[in-house]
């Protein structure tokens, strides 16, 4: 079974008497392993599907399986904790903690989670090394570069090892040779940890390195190429 599955998800917003439809059936398989780019334009409702997929809004119609499992009739609080446990993001600027370490950053999620301290110090400090922040790992934020920053944010994303990891533009901000850097630590990534990926991007380049690339139009997911 897919890690996440979208079926037939539609997702309207009302503007003053305007209903606009931005997902019209849109569905969606991301598996275990796999990169897929979304690549679409502005306003087509690249972050509403993520943020549906990823249990932070609800549809107006369609399910959202997580590994084979409905979601539609969770609570609340059992929406969270598949979030906490199963979910993981990252977003186009970084979002870390300003007064925390990197280490401390990493830790947060684990430590919410309800894991021991010296466990949550242990994984954390395995994976900043593994993203190449072995000798960052007590530096906060702004003594860090933007590609060091994104990538303390990977970290934290994936500390809870997620069996999804959303990205939303995660390389945005960053100049085209840090771009690369972070790209190639989040590819490794798929492929070590079998973590499934959607990420969206404007880049091409990196778009044609992933496993799988697809778009949004008329609210509906489609294949490239
Ligand atoms: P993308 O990420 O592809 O740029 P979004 O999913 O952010 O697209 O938005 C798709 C459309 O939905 C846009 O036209 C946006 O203005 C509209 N939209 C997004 N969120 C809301 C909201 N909470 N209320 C009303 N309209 C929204
Ligand atoms: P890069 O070339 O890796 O993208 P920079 O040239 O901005 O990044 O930074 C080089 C190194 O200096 C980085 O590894 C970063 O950790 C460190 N650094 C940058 N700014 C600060 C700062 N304000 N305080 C401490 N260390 C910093």
């Amino acid at each position: 079974v897919p890690v996440v599955y979208l079926h037939e998800i539609k997702r309207q917003y009302t503007q003053g008497t305007e209903t606009l439809t931005i997902l019209n059936g849109a569905k969606l398989a991301l598996w275990a392993g796999q990169s897929v780019a979304l690549v679409a334009p502005s306003g087509a409702g690249k972050s509403t599907l993520l943020h549906i997929a990823g249990l932070l809004e609800t549809p107006d119609d369609g399910e959202v399986y997580i590994g084979g499992a409905p979601t539609s009739q969770l609570s609340d609080i059992e929406r969270t904790l598949i979030r906490r446990t199963d979910i993981g993001f990252v977003y186009q600027s970084h979002r870390l903690l300003p007064e925390f370490s990197a280490l401390e950053n990493v830790m947060l999620p684990q430590m919410i989670r309800g894991l021991k301290r010296a466990e949550t110090v242990k994984r954390a400090t395995e994976i900043l090394a593994y993203l190449g922040l072995g000798d960052r790992i007590k530096h906060r934020p702004a003594e860090l570069s933007g590609g060091e920053q994104q990538r303390v944010a990977i970290a934290r994303a994936v500390a809870n090892a997620p069996r999804v990891l959303f990205a939303d533009e995660p390389t945005g901000n960053l100049d085209p040779h840090t771009a690369d850097h972070v790209f190639g630590a989040m590819m490794q990534l798929v492929k070590a940890t079998r973590v499934a990926m959607l990420i969206v991007t404007h880049n091409m380049e990196l778009a044609g390195r992933m496993d799988r690339r697809v778009s949004l139009e008329e609210g509906q997911v489609v294949e490239l190429d």
